[in-house]
This record gives structure tokens, sequence and C-alpha cells, in this order.
């Protein structure tokens, strides 16, 4: 389609997956990661026009620079997807003030710096989609040990949803959607902080390409909400319903 797509955390798992899909459909990718061997690696397998740009998502000053040499090597940006993320294994009773901040700075603040850095130019061509990956631990909280990266993607759903609803009040073509996995056999957790079981050996998980043709869709139809596994929005409809009825003190 000729789109340009900029992804952050790229250098491999959903991010990289989302780019070879992207590139496959003909888009010109932006891939950003702070590893510079495996992000060029990863672009590579994206044909000749994709670009590799290294960059630390949580810090805002990377991704406006990230802005700028899209913008000044490729002319615009159509799409910016926050795929940027990383899980946490400590129990909420062990919680540290570090913990909780390191969860909220890569899960929370590299997609708010994300969104803000390129909102001038979507204000500006009046288009433009924002996709944030978040997970089906954004919607409920079942991994007791995962509650901080639980918290995080909880706040980033919110805030995908009320930066929709602040921008579309001036800019309607300027979409933000979010895209919900299950767990997902990635690297994501070994990388985990503190450690913890690895997603690839979890079962019932879903492959990052499974992840990826979903967000090709998300791209394509501009939907506002996705999850990428069958079953899971009932899951979420069932979780939300079993809490029973408010009482008068919650109104
Ligand atoms: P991985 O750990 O496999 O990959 C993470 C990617 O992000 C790597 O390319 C890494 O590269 C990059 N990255 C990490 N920190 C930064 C940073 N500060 N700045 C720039 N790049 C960074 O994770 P997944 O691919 O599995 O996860 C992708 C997204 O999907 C995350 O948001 C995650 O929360 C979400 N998700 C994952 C699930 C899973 O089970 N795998 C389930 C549900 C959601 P580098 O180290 O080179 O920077």
């Amino acid at each position: 389609m000729n789109r340009i797509v900029v992804i952050t955390g790229a250098s491999g798992g959903i991010g990289a997956a989302i780019a070879r899909e992207q590139a496959r459909q003909g888009d010109t990718v932006v891939l950003v990661a702070r590893r510079v061997a495996p992000l060029e690696a990863a672009a590579q397998e994206c044909g000749s026009g994709a670009v590799a740009i290294p960059g630390d998502a949580t810090r805002r000053e990377d991704l406006h620079q990230v802005v700028r040499e899209s913008l000044a090597r490729l002319g615009r940006i159509d799409v910016w997807i926050n795929n940027v993320g990383q899980g946490i294994t400590r129990l909420p009773s062990e919680l540290t003030d570090a913990d909780v901040d390191a969860m909220m700075l890569i899960n929370l603040k590299s997609a708010l710096y994300g969104m803000q850095e390129v909102l001038p130019h979507f204000r500006e061509r009046g288009q433009g989609h924002v996709i944030n990956i978040s997970s089906m631990l954004g919607r409920i909280p079942y991994a007791t040990f995962r509650s901080a990266y639980c918290g995080a993607k909880h706040f980033l759903n919110a805030l995908t949803v009320m930066m929709r609803d602040e921008v579309q009040k001036t800019h309607p073509g300027i979409q933000f959607s979010l895209v919900s996995p299950p767990a997902v056999r990635t690297e994501f957790g070994a990388h985990a902080l503190h450690g913890g079981p690895d997603s690839r050996s979890l079962p019932n998980t879903q492959s990052a390409e499974e992840v990826a043709r979903v967000v090709a869709r998300v791209i394509e139809t501009r939907e506002p909400d996705a999850y990428t596994a069958k079953g899971s929005r009932d899951r979420v409809i069932r979780y939300y319903a079993s809490l029973g009825e408010p009482s008068s003190a919650d109104s």
C-alpha cells in the first residue's frame, strides 16, 4: 500500500513480525529499538526500503528524533505503532517503588512519548493512525506476578481512549487503536524484569506472526479496539459480568 509505518520495539518479537508483515504488504517500515545489530538484521528482513533507527523509547528525545529522521528521509508518517513493552515477575506484596516506576516508564510513558511526538505531524496533515500494543493483562488482572505490568497496560488502555476523545474533537481523521494479545511466543518472558517463565514454553500461546496479521487488519480497518485471539473479547465480558452489580456507593 506504500504507507509509512513506524514501529517501536522492532528488533525482535511482535515488533519485528509487524515490520515484516507490513513490508510484505508494500509499506515502507521504520524499525526502532535499542540494540543496533538485531535491529539492522530485522530491518534487512523487510527489504531494501526499510529504515532502522536506533533509539530508546523511554527517552522522549529519542522518539522526537525518530519523528524528525523519518520525516526527513520519507516525507511523512502514516501509522505509528507503540509496541515497546516489558513484563515483570514480582508479587504485589513485594513490589518496590523502582518496580512500579520501571513498569510505568517502559509500558506507559514510552507510548505517551510516541503519541505526543508524532501528534504535531498528524495534526498538521489532519490524518494519521496510532496503534498501541496492549495486552489481555491490560483488560483482566489474572497473572499475580505481573501486577505492575498489568496496571501499566490498564493505564495505557485508558490513555489511548482519552487521547482519541481529545484529538478527534478537532481532528477526526486521526485514529488511536488498541491491540490486546494473550501470551505470545516471543522473548517477552525471558526479558521480564526479575526473570520468570519463558513465554515460549507456556501453553495456549499465539505466534508473533498471528498478532502481526491482526495489526495489519487494524491498519486497514482503523478499528479502535482489537483482540488478537478468538474468545478474548468474550473472556473480558465474562470477567466484568462476574464482578456483580455496582452498589449505590459506587455511583
Ligand atoms: P520482546 O521482549 O520479545 O521484544 C521487545 C522488543 O522491544 C525488542 O525488540 C526490544 O529490543 C524492544 N525494546 C525493549 N525496550 C525498549 C526500549 N526502551 N526502547 C526501544 N525498544 C525497546 O517482547 P514482545 O515482542 O513479546 O512484546 C511486544 C509488545 O507486546 C509489548 O508491548 C508487550 O507488552 C506486548 N505483549 C506481549 C505478550 C507476550 O506474551 N509476548 C502478550 C501481550 C502483550 P531492544 O532490546 O533491542 O531495544
